[in-house]
């Protein structure tokens, strides 16, 4: 959007989570990025980038084999973002390892939000991560 905008952008055009220097799309950074890819392939979803976003959430959702797909879908979205985020405003480099400490974080603030069987099924997520 700043890009469409014409503001300069040349620092972040790049994708910041990796070494490919591939423009950094939602597609790429959300998506297709090898770090990305590390993330969901930990939390157990399959993301086909080839087809719409919508269509490729809605086709991952039937194929993940645990609960509570919109939640964790988004918890590792954030993350994923919060990564970037931290290093174009803060200068602190991505890592996987931190991605999963605060995704792992968050699930956790997420048992105090659900039922018990649901709780009890994060608790036992978070600790298989
Ligand atoms: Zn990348």
């Amino acid at each position: 959007m700043l890009k469409r905008s014409h503001y300069l952008i040349a620092d972040i055009e790049s994708c910041v989570l990796c070494t490919a220097q591939e423009e950094e799309t939602i597609d790429h950074l959300i998506f297709n990025c090898p770090f990305s890819q590390a993330c969901w392939d930990k939390i157990g979803i399959s993301y086909n980038s080839n087809i719409s976003r919508i269509e490729a959430t809605i086709r991952a959702k039937e194929i993940y084999s645990g609960r509570l797909f919109i939640e964790i879908f988004t918890i590792t979205t954030w993350n994923i973002w919060k990564e970037r985020n931290n290093f174009i405003f803060n200068q602190i480099n991505p890592t996987y390892n931190a991605w999963l400490e605060r995704t792992k974080a968050d699930l956790s603030w997420l048992r105090y939000k659900v039922s018990t069987d649901l709780s009890d099924y994060i608790t036992s997520l978070v600790n298989n991560l």
